[in-house]
């Protein structure tokens, strides 16, 4: 081979490489007539040296940084209907995938330390048994079985007034009026926690008799039936009531249903409702401290006596309130596990 067709030979398999490898090259490319390094060296070895920058890129590639796996956690496994237990996700952005389907209704993830939380309630009405909870997110799927158990149902006959079931319970635009409301902010979600360690009784040290628990099967002296999942709480007539904890006021004013109503957000979906109150003493939009006066005991709209009938929705639906009071929504229960 003569030293010109040897040139040849490593020029065209170097354009061969740099074309392969797909990067340009066009201020080092040899040409023939110019009188590259190669052309004094053996073909096989001027390969590699005519091409230090190809040759040597994979070793300039660091070890790549092991990606951790996603995490899932439970707060539990086993929930009472009417209750809830909370999701817990860590190496991995939710951003753009936010929710959980399960039961037929969709929970929002919500950012929070170092992850995610997805409250997951369960209705009071779901039949106990086990259900699978599962949802893709990418790549990665997780599936448990969550086993609901009972409760105990109370079941409770409650005679009104002809007059008062007119104008509430059979007055069609007054249950649409409800309906709007409760479908407009039962969602409510804002990603900022507001409350601030454990729930108060919203009427302090007040002497109360629980009237109806949560998770009563009522029945109506007009044969009308409902669920009822919040907690009646009997006591004289202009009681004060106080925010059950920090937050700001979602709602404030008269529903022909439930009367004077409050509804407060302590934020990450946990909100506190309160119906038939003499007078409210907050506005929508206010900022609230936990035991801050907020209103008074009355018994407006559907009501057959002084009561305050009190709420809380977690991820959209009604818990029982009564569980929550003296402790809060344990978001850190992750921690606990760690150790
Ligand atoms: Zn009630």
């Amino acid at each position: 081979m003569t030293k010109f067709k040897r040139l040849l030979t490593a020029v065209i398999l170097s354009a061969i490489i740099i074309s392969s490898s797909g990067c340009e090259f066009s201020e080092n490319t040899p040409t023939i007539g110019s009188e590259p390094e190669i052309s004094s060296s053996e073909s096989s070895s001027s390969e590699s040296e005519s091409l230090p920058e190809i040759s040597s890129e994979p070793e300039e590639i660091a070890e790549p940084e092991p990606v951790p796996e996603p995490v899932f956690k439970l707060s539990s496994n086993e929930v009472k209907r009417g209750s809830y237990f909370i999701i817990r996700a860590e190496n991995i952005d939710l951003s753009d995938y936010s929710f959980v389907d399960f039961l037929g209704y969709r929970r929002e993830f919500i950012a929070t330390e170092g992850g995610w939380i997805c409250f997951v309630p369960i209705k009071t009405d779901t039949h106990p048994k086990s259900y699978e909870l599962s949802f893709n997110v990418g790549d990665y799927s997780f599936s448990e079985r969550i086993i609901v158990t009972e409760r105990n149902i109370n079941t409770q006959y409650l005679t009104v007034a002809p007059a008062t079931l007119e104008q509430t319970l059979e007055d069609e635009a007054v249950r649409a009026a409800f309906n709007d409301f409760y479908q407009k902010y039962r969602w409510y979600e804002t990603g900022v926690k507001f409350w601030e360690g454990e729930f108060m009784k919203p009427l302090g040290d007040s002497w109360y008799r629980e009237t109806t628990k949560f998770g009563t099967y009522r029945t109506f002296s007009n044969g009308k039936t409902e669920w009822h999942d919040a907690t009646d709480m009997a006591v004289g007539g202009g009681t004060p009531i106080y925010a059950t904890n920090s937050g700001v006021v979602l709602f404030s004013d008269y529903l022909g249903l439930t009367g004077n109503t409050v509804v407060i957000n302590h934020g990450f979906g946990v909100l506190s409702w309160h119906y038939h109150l003499s007078t409210r003493n907050v506005s929508a939009g206010e900022r609230v401290e936990k035991g801050d006066f907020i209103g008074r005991v009355g018994t407006t709209g559907l009501s057959t006596g002084n009561h305050l009938h009190f709420g809380i929705t977690i991820g959209g639906t009604f818990v029982d309130p009564m569980e929550l009071m003296g402790s809060e929504p344990d978001i850190d229960f992750w921690k606990e596990s760690e150790e």
